[in-house]
């Protein structure tokens, strides 16, 4: 038997303690790979083995006490066997990679105890089951060698080459006393096993490094493929570094779109195409907290700078050739942001003339008026009304009344600042609001546009000369902040203006007020203004404002 001498001595019990310690050691470390599990069973396989050894030195005890040497026998092959298969399986595990067929297992285990037990008990030969003991593992050892050289691809390194010599000088001292009856030292068996036990654990070093390599390869070939997919992509798309803002990779449609090209990218930094810093931040902000941004509007330009342009991006933080980098794709939508402006110029203005219309004028004149009053500053509301226009129309045509509608507005527009606001309030009423402007100034500016209207020719169809004239009603600021009242005063001065003679400035003040009211009783008419405004219901008896001036 092999193990016929097991400790045979200290220095043979000490050895065979460190190639166990040394196969927990690699067991240990394999933990969690995939050799790990076959590293298990070949532990266990050696432990077993050298038990059954161990176990077959105490049977003078057992005898001792009653057992049977027929039981001892059985059992002691019944060790062997356990090993052996471990052996099987555990090269099946490590070498293959996938653990043993149910029926191969089933097979050894059966016929191994079917031959024990008739090497005991039927043929009662110690030979035989000597025999026995010795071919189980022998078989165990052969089909590792066998999974050895079925790998051939493997067969270079050095881990495999040293796990067949070790496995193949096992073999052979087993092959040797088996078939020749020559027994080798259990020290050289030791030896053996400790250089398997090492030999594993280079396999598994080769076989991580192979992985690694494997996986290297796989994210090579992936991100290969990713470069494929973004520049076959319909959108523009970009990838910049997060560190430092330089661009990486464009695709073609991302080059013809920031007119770059390819071998210069890396001069620049995505926010070089950014028309404005804040549009950027705020972009990186939302990446900041979310990783992932979907249709996000920026305003940028090209490499030349040309006319800037709206684009939508989807940008996402990734992992670009080994660094964090921020991957953009980008959509055009300058026509979208171009036909959104239209639409909302067409419900701003008037579409005769172009100028804002009055719904433009009350929204935005409200928020005027608003920031007027908390900065303490002066302002006024006119009302301007082309005088006798319907003779206009009358005479010359609509057409030509249209025409005198537009060059007024012209007129009107023209003869203020950009920060006031020009709005046709309806027909052949315009309103102008005058930011920043006392009473007297509003007064002064209403004159001047009178004067600037009453100087104004256009042609008729026919060719005449038609002119006009303009009254002007003037709402100085300090009696309301509301602009619909602002209006409605600004529209009485202008009715006062229009009683006095046509072609007139008239300030709006409360004696004013007075003597309309006077009028109106006495001559029972409707105020025009009234008539129209019905539907805003605006009356200067309304409001705290309009009760104190009835009040003086
Ligand atoms: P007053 O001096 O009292 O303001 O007299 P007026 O004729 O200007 O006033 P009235 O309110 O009687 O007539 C206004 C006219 O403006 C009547 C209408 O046909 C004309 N009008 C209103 N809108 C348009 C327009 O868009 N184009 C043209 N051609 N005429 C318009
Ligand atoms: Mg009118
Ligand atoms: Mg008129």
């Amino acid at each position: 038997m092999l193990f016929s001498s097991f400790f045979n001595g200290v220095a043979e019990f000490v050895f065979g303690l460190s190639v166990l310690a040394f196969f927990a050691f690699t067991v240990r470390y394999t933990v969690g790979e995939k050799i790990s599990k076959g590293m298990h069973e070949l532990f266990f396989g050696i432990l077993i083995y050298f038990l059954a050894a161990a176990f077959e030195k105490q049977y003078g005890l057992f005898v001792f006490y009653g057992v049977s040497s027929e039981i001892l026998n059985v059992v002691k092959l019944l060790m062997t066997l356990v090993a052996s298969l471990l052996f099987v399986m555990a090269s099946s595990e490590i070498l293959l990679q996938k653990s043993l067929s149910m029926s191969v297992m089933f097979g050894f285990i059966s016929g191994g105890l079917l031959l024990s037990l008739y090497a005991v008990f039927i043929a009662n030969s110690a030979e035989l089951k000597l025999i026995i003991d010795s071919i189980l593992p022998f078989i165990g050892l052969i089909y590792v060698f066998l999974s050895f050289i079925s790998k051939p691809n493997l067969r270079h390194h050095l881990g495999y080459l040293c796990a067949a010599l070790a496995i193949f000088g096992l073999v052979e001292q087993m092959g040797l006393y088996l078939f020749l009856g020559i027994s080798y030292s259990f020290v050289f068996t030791l030896i053996l096993l400790m250089l398997l036990a090492a030999s594993y654990l280079m396999i598994h070093m080769e076989t991580k490094q192979y992985d690694n390599d494997q996986l290297n390869d796989k994210m090579k070939a992936l991100e290969a493929n990713i470069d494929n997919i973004i520049k076959s992509s319909p959108f523009p798309i970009v990838i910049s570094k997060l560190t430092d803002d330089t661009l990486i990779f464009a695709n073609q449609n991302a080059l013809k779109l920031f007119e770059l090209n390819m071998q210069e990218i890396s001069r620049y930094h995505f926010k070089d195409f950014f028309v404005d810093a804040e549009n950027r931040k705020l972009l990186l902000e939302k990446l900041e907290h979310t990783k992932e941004i979907q249709d996000f509007e920026i305003l940028v330009k090209t490499s030349i700078g040309e006319t800037p342009f709206w684009l939508m991006v989807s940008a996402n933080v990734i992992n670009y050739q080994g660094s964090m980098a921020l991957y953009c794709a980008f959509q055009d939508i300058t026509h979208r942001k171009q036909r959104e402006k239209l639409l909302q110029n067409q419900a701003d203005r008037d579409p005769l003339t172009s100028i804002y219309n009055r719904r433009y004028f009350e929204k935005t004149v409200t928020q005027k008026i608003a920031l007027a009053h908390s900065q303490n500053q002066n302002f006024a509301v006119l009302m301007v009304d082309a005088d006798h226009f319907k003779q206009v129309n009358d005479k010359f045509g609509h057409k030509t009344g249209d025409k005198v509608l537009m060059e007024l507005a012209m007129i009107l527009e023209r003869s203020v600042r950009p920060e006031d606001v020009v709005a046709r309030y309806g027909g052949e009423e315009f309103v102008i609001f005058l930011n920043q402007v006392t009473a007297d100034i509003a007064i002064m500016v209403a004159e001047r546009l009178k004067e600037s209207v009453a100087g104004a020719v256009v042609y008729s169809e026919q060719g005449a000369p038609v002119s006009w004239t303009v009254s002007i009603g003037v709402a100085p600021s300090g009696i309301s902040d509301s602009v619909g009242l602002m209006i409605k005063m600004a529209d009485d001065a202008m009715y006062v203006a229009k009683q006095n003679g046509r072609n007139r400035v008239e300030l709006y003040t409360q004696d004013l007020l007075k003597k309309l009211q006077k009028k109106q009783t006495s001559k029972e008419q409707t105020h025009p203004v009234f008539a129209r405004e019905e539907e805003k219901e605006i009356s200067l008896l309304d409001g705290i404002e309009a009760n104190r001036m009835i009040e003086d």
